[in-house]
């Protein structure tokens, strides 16, 4: 019997268990929900084993990324409009050693169309077009959670009227972050993100 001590690659990229990954870690073009956020939304899709998550315009992926990391079990489809955005979450899954994402080109809701049904959804982008958010609420399985982020006005109010017709917790989050201010440092602010969980 031989033991073999496998050493760390040199160049290897360490990962963390927890949610809320670097974004340098993803390949992106600024339309990345941020670190921060993106723990906080994690937690409140609460993967758990053997789950489907769709995440509908899924930008560089991050989040049906994470999703796929937190157990071998769980898979999840990423919708996505823009033909470029949906080749760079190809690279993302495969740097990242999830290639089971499964990767939709197209624009919601016409894109979920014939897609297997979801445990959990998240809404990270369209879901203020028409239908979108009605389709995702229509699909989702019983017991399911539901997590839609905003940061534009038009999907606030989307949020807000989802809020009157089926209850759930809305929440808003707000980060800064320590940056240079002249030769000194101050509180540099992102946009608010309003944040819509419910469970069906
Ligand atoms: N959560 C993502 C960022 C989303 S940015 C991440 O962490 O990387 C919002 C994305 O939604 C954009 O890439 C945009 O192209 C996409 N989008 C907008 N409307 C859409 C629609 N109707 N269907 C699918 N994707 C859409």
């Amino acid at each position: 019997v031989v033991a073999i001590e496998v050493a760390a690659k040199a160049d290897a990229r360490i990962l963390p268990r927890g949610f809320g990954l670097d974004d340098a870690l993803f390949e992106h073009d600024g339309q990345i929900t941020k670190r921060e956020i993106r723990a906080l939304t994690l937690a409140a899709l609460s993967p758990r084993r053997g789950e489907l998550l769709w995440d509908i315009g899924a930008g560089s992926g991050s989040i049906g990324i994470e999703w796929m990391l937190a157990d071998p079990s769980l898979r999840a489809i990423a919708i996505e409009a823009d033909a470029r955005r949906a080749a760079r979450i190809g690279r993302n899954a495969s740097a990242f050693g999830v290639p089971g994402l499964k990767i939709v080109v197209g624009e919601a809701p016409m894109a979920l169309a014939g897609l297997p049904q979801p445990d959990a959804i998240f809404i990270g982008g369209g879901g203020s077009e028409p239908g979108v958010f009605d389709a995702a609420v229509e699909a989702l399985k019983p017991g399911g959670r539901l997590v839609a982020n905003a940061v534009t006005l038009e999907m606030e109010m989307v949020l807000l009227a989802a809020r009157e017709r089926l209850g759930g917790d809305l929440t808003r989050v707000e980060i800064s972050r320590a940056a240079p201010l002249g030769a000194m440092s101050g509180w540099k602010p992102a946009m608010p993100v309003i944040r819509w969980n419910w469970t069906k």
